[in-house]
């Protein structure tokens, strides 16, 4: 039998003690000490504790000694097109200085928009609350060209972070609707990406967020259906639904290569292979962050639980009942840094120095904004050698 303190506030009240008992969990209801992952802790609270049950055959047959592991994935964290996004706004702001603002968060982490902000960047959701004749960077999720159009009313000097990967969703996009496509867009309608996505060609786009909904579309000419993706979904899902979808309309056309990105390919497949190893995995990232979400989704579906957090403070101590062999991974919004933050949490409950799983290794890198690149070069030259020689052709 197993305990699990019920609420999570709890865990505040626990004082490890490192006396290692037998390396089961267990608690004396009424008592003053539980015993967890082989740390006893001192309960300086009324903790509620609960019966959670025994471990699954599943859970004895990944580690039957029960010793402790925790699994990195690999790749994992920054893609280049966050990479480039950040640089941009950090470039941007040591050339031109403040005021500099931001449409929208430049990349789905709460922690990166933070650093910046406290940098002196200013966020803003849209462009009526910018200054006329300002300086704008437009996030790594693209937006519409009527954003664009109307940043030029309000002469805003506009540099662009949007992901060239993204951009090229954008092109197929325009080039479908000028030769008279209905475009199947999946994706999820509510995120910048796809919002941007849409305004390249709104009359002829039409959102797909589920396959079931495949049989209700409606369009004018059945042989001109083309399809394009959001460059951060579930692999297993967008195929699924790519398949409904030639059923529905056998001449449907689709890009000449994936829109579903390099970075969100690379971390699923990391993320399934980590799942075969693995009793529970942890997903670092926002939770606005489709990657991250979908990695999370992708555990859940190789069969072992999966939880999304977004910093190091967000475990909880119930997730590793039953669960001595953990897998850690980081959406591509996430940097490495808030990843090592929940390693030291594992480290204090006990878990190892991580192991690192083989896999793809990325050497894509993006460009930086020419204009960007030269203006940083007369101004600020020591900011501007910071980057990569590659990154600032
Ligand atoms: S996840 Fe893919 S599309 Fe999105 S910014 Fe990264 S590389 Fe670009």
């Amino acid at each position: 039998m197993s305990w699990r303190i019920q609420r999570d506030s709890d865990r505040r009240h626990l004082l490890p003690q490192s006396r290692p008992t037998d390396g089961k969990m267990g608690y004396s209801p009424g008592g003053k000490s539980c015993r967890l992952y082989g740390l006893e802790y001192m309960l300086e609270s009324d903790a509620i504790m609960e019966s959670v049950g025994t471990p699954t055959e599943r859970d004895a047959a990944m580690a039957p000694d029960r010793k402790r592991r925790l699994i990195l994935a690999s790749p994992r964290g920054f893609c280049a097109g966050v990479e480039r996004a950040i640089d941009i706004v950090n470039l941007a702001l040591d050339t031109y200085g403040k005021p500099l603002y931001v449409r929208r968060e430049i990349v789905h982490n709460v922690c990166v928009v933070s650093e910046l902000r406290t940098r002196g960047v200013a966020f803003v959701e849209e462009l009526e609350e910018v200054p006329e004749g300002s300086r704008i960077i437009f996030s790594a999720h693209g937006v519409s060209p009527e954003v664009r159009r109307a940043a030029a009313a309000r002469r805003l000097k506009v540099i662009d972070a949007t992901c060239p990967l993204v951009m090229k969703v954008h092109s197929e996009a325009d080039r479908y609707a000028r030769e008279g496509f209905t475009i199947i867009l999946i994706g999820h309608a509510d995120h910048d990406e796809v919002i941007g996505t849409i305004g390249e060609a709104p009359l002829a786009i039409k959102v797909l967020g589920r396959a079931e909904d495949v049989d209700r579309l409606s369009v004018p000419d059945p042989e001109k259906v083309a399809y394009l993706t959001q460059t951060t979904l579930s692999l297993d899902d967008t195929r699924q639904m790519i398949s409904r979808l030639r059923a529905r309309f056998p001449h449907i056309q689709g890009p000449p290569s994936d829109d579903i990105c390099y970075a969100t390919q690379n971390r699923q497949h990391a993320v399934k292979e980590l799942a075969r190893r693995v009793q529970l995995v942890l997903v670092v990232g926002s939770s606005n962050s489709s990657n991250s979400r979908r990695l999370v989704e992708v555990a859940v579906n190789a069969g072992v639980r999966a939880h999304l957090i977004g910093a190091a403070d967000e475990l909880r101590l119930s997730w590793f009942e039953n669960a001595w062999c953990i897998g850690l991974t980081a959406g591509a919004s996430v940097p490495e840094r808030l990843v090592e933050e929940v390693i030291g949490r594992l480290r204090e409950l006990g878990f190892p120095e991580p192991e690192h799983s083989g896999g793809i290794v990325e050497d894509v890198q993006f460009a930086l904004p020419p204009d960007l690149v030269r203006d940083s070069r007369a101004c600020s030259p020591p900011a501007f050698q910071e980057l990569a020689p590659a990154r600032a052709r």
